[in-house]
């Protein structure tokens, strides 16, 4: 379920709490406000009852006090002889000082003789009492006790009687002597308290109330047999006796109860009641306290407990809401570790791959290097084997022209031998010496062949010197003079008068210019004036070496392949097509470059750039000095 279903849910979980919370706390407030109460009220009752009971009690031995006296019984005796106003002020003067309401006297018949009130219009001189059981009670030799509405003053008062004997006659009474009681000031006392008092009797009628609209109205509703008897002893003249309107809410204990009215001045208000028994008087005394002090109780006790529930409540959420917080962190810190574990897993992992990769392919690199060392070497020996080989092929071509140079002295020297030996048998010696002559002179010719051929067969050195690339032609073109010579070949030498210098191995450059020349050579072999253009140029750094024939050229679409190893256009025998790959070779691992082109006039351009060496003497050994000069 979301959390904003759970929203309501909540609110009435929270009123629920709050309800629980304040329901008993403000039931326990109300039973201690209304034990206080019970105990207050029982105080006050207390009181009151001592009070009721101290004033009625104040006077209930007058009326056996004034039957003992004389004037009374002697008036009894002979009432029609002896003046009744006597004993009227008599009465009169004792109802003064004993502050009681009435004081009076009836005969045996329960006619009024004497009354201290004989004076006024409404004096109960000549009334008769029979229906008072004061007077019955009285009577009949009793003591009696009686409350109720005054017949001419329809006042309540508290009635006690005593029978008069006389002296002489002690079968029955001569005469009831009857004390009236006042209430009124009882009950005005009870207003300055804060509470309710009422008196109830027997029947349950309210005969005394601080409250002067309760006073005669019925607790319960009377039967009618209780109405005969009311109306038979006139104990409450007249009066209606409306009830109460007291309702009983809730019983508390034997003489306690919760009450309410229906109607009247204390109507809608609700009382603890408690009620004292007085069976001396047949009366009961309540106490209505008003539940005022009990519902501020309660409404204090809610406050108090709502307000700690609402603390309890905040405190709680303020703590869950906190918990709820530190939960989340934990959780996106939880996440962020995991992230971030994820994210170094995921580095690790690809460290690790690329880490293999990188073993894989530096393992492959170091193979592919270890590889392309031996073939370097492989290469590098084949070359240097290539080289030689063809060194042996040019030499192979060579030696045809080196026979046929050798041939034709030695075919001369055959014949001026011969001629010598003629001439000398003939003893002309001069003539003889003369071919000898000639023979020293192709003898020496030919061993200057025989030096060339031996300057080829030099292998070349690892060390690199200053060389000088006009002393490398004039080797190159000394090999080929017997050729040169035979096939008319016009050279041309372009090159300035002073040495240009060039770090490379002599015996390797020598073998690339005679490549060259040779090849041209070649080429020129059908050209009707063969022209062979050899060329050093300085530009800064660079040396530029050319070697240009006025031959047919290079077809264009071959320009790109002469450098390939065995390409060749020669028939085999002539051309092994390994010339200008050997030599492209070799410039190169001098640092330089092997160039071709077509001239516009026809006949191809070989072209060597080499960087310049400029100051060999400094740089060079004595030592190599010598290899500079062919001799
Ligand atoms: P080979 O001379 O044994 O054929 P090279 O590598 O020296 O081998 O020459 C390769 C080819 O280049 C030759 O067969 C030839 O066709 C061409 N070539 C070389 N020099 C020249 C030149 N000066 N003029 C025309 N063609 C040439």
């Amino acid at each position: 379920m979301s959390r904003r279903a759970l929203r309501p849910i909540l609110a009435l979980l929270l009123l629920l709490g709050l309800a629980l919370v304040i329901w008993p706390a403000t039931q326990v407030a109300r039973e201690q406000a209304l034990s206080r109460l019970h105990d207050e009220a029982d105080n006050e009752l207390r009181l009151s009852v001592a009070g009721l009971r101290g004033h009625l009690s104040r006077h209930e031995y007058l009326p056996q006090l004034l039957a003992s006296r004389e004037p009374v019984q002697r008036f009894l005796e002979a009432p029609s002889r002896h003046s009744a106003q006597s004993l009227n002020l008599l009465l009169d003067g004792f109802r003064a000082i004993a502050d009681v309401s009435d004081v009076y006297l009836l005969d045996r018949h329960a006619d009024t003789l004497a009354a201290s009130n004989w004076h006024r219009p409404d004096t109960f001189i000549g009334q008769n009492y029979t229906f008072r059981s004061y007077y019955s009670d009285a009577i009949a030799g009793r003591e009696g006790r009686f409350y109720g509405l005054g017949v001419q003053s329809l006042e309540r008062g508290y009635y006690f009687s005593a029978p008069v004997w006389l002296p002489d006659d002690e079968r029955e009474p001569a005469g009831v002597m009857v004390v009236k009681v006042l209430l009124d000031a009882q009950e005005a006392a009870w207003a300055e308290q804060q509470a309710e008092l009422l008196v109830v009797d027997g029947q349950g009628i309210i005969f005394m109330a601080s409250q002067p609209e309760l006073r005669l109205a019925a607790l319960k509703p009377l039967s009618d047999a209780e109405r005969r008897d009311l109306l038979a002893t006139r104990r409450y003249a007249d009066e209606s006796l409306a009830p109460s309107g007291l309702r009983r809410l809730e019983p508390r204990g034997d003489h306690s109860d919760l009450v309410t009215f229906a109607h009247g001045p204390l109507r809608d208000q609700t009382f603890l009641r408690q009620v004292r028994p007085l069976p001396e008087l047949g009366w009961e005394m309540h106490i209505l306290k008003p539940l005022t002090a009990v519902q501020a109780a309660q409404w204090q006790a809610a406050l108090l407990a709502g307000g700690l529930y609402g603390i309890l409540v905040l405190g709680a959420g303020v703590g869950w809401q906190r918990l709820r917080l530190r939960r989340q962190r934990e959780h996106f810190a939880e996440r962020e570790r995991q992230t971030l574990a994820q994210a170094r897993d995921e580095l690790e992992r690809n460290v690790a791959r690329r880490t293999r990769d990188l073993v894989e392919s530096n393992r492959r690199l170091s193979d592919e290097i270890e590889e392309r060392r031996r073939a370097e070497a492989t290469l590098r020996q084949t070359q240097d084997e290539l080289i030689q080989a063809a060194k042996l092929a040019l030499l192979g071509q060579l030696a045809a022209g080196i026979n046929h140079e050798l041939n034709q002295p030695l075919a001369a020297v055959r014949s001026y031998a011969e001629n010598a030996r003629a001439f000398l048998a003939r003893q002309q010696a001069e003539r003889a010496d003369a071919n000898l002559a000639e023979i020293v002179e192709l003898t020496g010719r030919m061993a200057e062949i025989s030096a060339q051929l031996k300057q080829f067969s030099r292998k070349s050195g690892e060390q690199l010197t200053s060389v000088s690339v006009g002393d490398c032609f004039g080797y190159a073109l000394r090999l080929y003079r017997a050729r040169l010579d035979q096939d008319g070949v016009r050279v041309e030498r372009r090159w300035p008068e002073a040495p240009v210098w060039v770090r490379a191995d002599l015996v390797r450059l020598e073998q690339v210019l005679v490549n060259l020349i040779g090849n041209a050579l070649q080429a020129m072999a059908q050209t009707p004036s063969p022209r062979l253009i050899l060329g050093i140029d300085t530009l800064d750094d660079e040396v530029r070496i050319e070697v240009t024939d006025n031959g047919p050229g290079i077809p264009e679409s071959q320009l790109s392949r002469i450098f390939e190893p065995f390409f060749t256009t020669k028939s085999p025998g002539t051309g092994l097509g390994l010339g200008l790959s050997i030599s492209s070779r070799i410039i190169a691992d001098l640092s330089g470059r092997l160039g071709a082109e077509n001239l516009p006039e026809g006949g191809a351009r070989f072209t060597i750039r080499l960087p310049r060496d400029r100051s060999p003497e400094a740089s060079e050994p004595p030592s190599t000095q010598e290899r500079h000069s062919h001799g």
